[in-house]
């Protein structure tokens, strides 16, 4: 039988957000603001869309002995997620964004990346029974290079398929792109990979075409509201999106990967994986914030089944 349990391997942040009328200049305090918090962070994004979305997840990362780590933690376990491997780390404090949004959209964020920067590939190897128990690696790149290639290393001892969100957009060297299966960037992050500006479905073609000469098994590269384009040895095809009113597209591409994970783990056909995947991403567009905005199951089914006839 399959094994069907996800790791996912990344960041965890707490978001604290204050939105005001504009974001202030160097030197200036602007009173008036409205402040909320909530959980972030691409790694812990992508593990809590995977458990709503009814995976059986395991969240490897590191955060700090403060009362942001404990508030984090407890919403993993509010969701299912195995915290087993989410260590505490002695000194380096949770991961922290400060995000200012101005009232015309425009955001201006500060990250203290904090434990999520002493994540060790020896931390990735204290996980390895989640490793052997494991049917597929989700991943970003909101931790060190080092610790992503020593997951993808692992996993490939374990015959554990990987997916990974090169986000945020870096380049990569060729010995982890070789060990990846899929790779879901997104416009940004398929150009600054490929050099090739991603802006039609042709284009999308050619840079998942670049990327495969490097390696890489499948390329889902992700286009916001059109949906995704899908690349395989034998398959190139558009997977178009759903239509939704965004409210915030703040994680659309975390919980796109992380109920993209669920749908394969299950052994759904990889085309109808994108297309729960693309389903999830726009419900989250419906909804502030990041982890906030993750639908679950059985929203997604509901989406699903409502919209049966728009894209199918
Ligand atoms: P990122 O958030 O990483 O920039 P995208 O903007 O490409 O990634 O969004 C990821 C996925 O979320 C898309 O492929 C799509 O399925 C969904 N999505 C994003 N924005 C919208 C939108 N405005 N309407 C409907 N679906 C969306």
């Amino acid at each position: 039988m399959a094994k069907q349990n996800i790791v996912v391997v990344g960041s965890s942040n707490t978001d604290m957000i204050i939105q005001l009328d504009r974001i202030p200049k160097p030197g200036e305090t602007i009173l008036g603001g409205e402040f909320s918090m909530a959980a972030g962070g691409k790694g812990a994004n992508q593990a809590v869309a995977a458990a709503r979305a009814g995976g059986s997840v395991t969240f490897v990362a590191r955060v700090g002995r403060d009362m942001f780590g404990d508030q984090a933690v407890a919403g993993f376990v509010k969701d299912g997620i195995q915290t087993k491997y989410v260590f505490r780390d002695q000194s380096a404090p949770s991961g922290v964004a400060l995000i200012f949004v101005a009232k015309d959209g425009e955001n201006s964020i500060a990250v203290a990346s904090g434990a999520n920067g002493c994540l060790a590939p020896a931390d990735v190897r204290k996980a390895k029974a989640a490793f052997a128990a494991a049917s597929l690696l989700v991943m970003q790149l909101e931790t060190p290079l080092e610790t992503v290639q020593a997951a993808a290393e692992l996993a490939a001892r374990h015959g554990v398929q990987v997916i990974l969100n090169p986000a945020p957009a870096r380049s990569l060297p060729d010995a982890l792109l070789k060990r990846v299966s899929i790779l879901t960037p997104n416009e940004t992050e398929a150009e600054l990979l490929t050099g090739i500006k991603v802006a039609t479905e042709e284009q999308a073609g050619q840079a998942a075409d670049a990327l495969m000469a490097k390696g890489v098994g499948t390329v889902v590269i992700t286009l916001g509201a059109r949906g995704a384009f899908v690349v395989t040895p034998q398959v190139r095809q558009m997977v178009p999106g759903f239509k939704v009113k965004p409210v915030d597209t703040t994680a659309a591409g975390d919980v796109f990967n992380g109920a993209l994970a669920v749908a394969l783990a299950e052994g759904q056909e990889l085309l109808q994986a994108v297309r729960f995947a693309n389903a999830a991403g726009a419900l989250s567009v419906t909804k502030l914030g990041a982890q906030p905005s993750a639908p679950k199951r059985a929203a997604i089914q509901k989406f699903l089944k409502a919209n049966a006839k728009a894209t199918a």
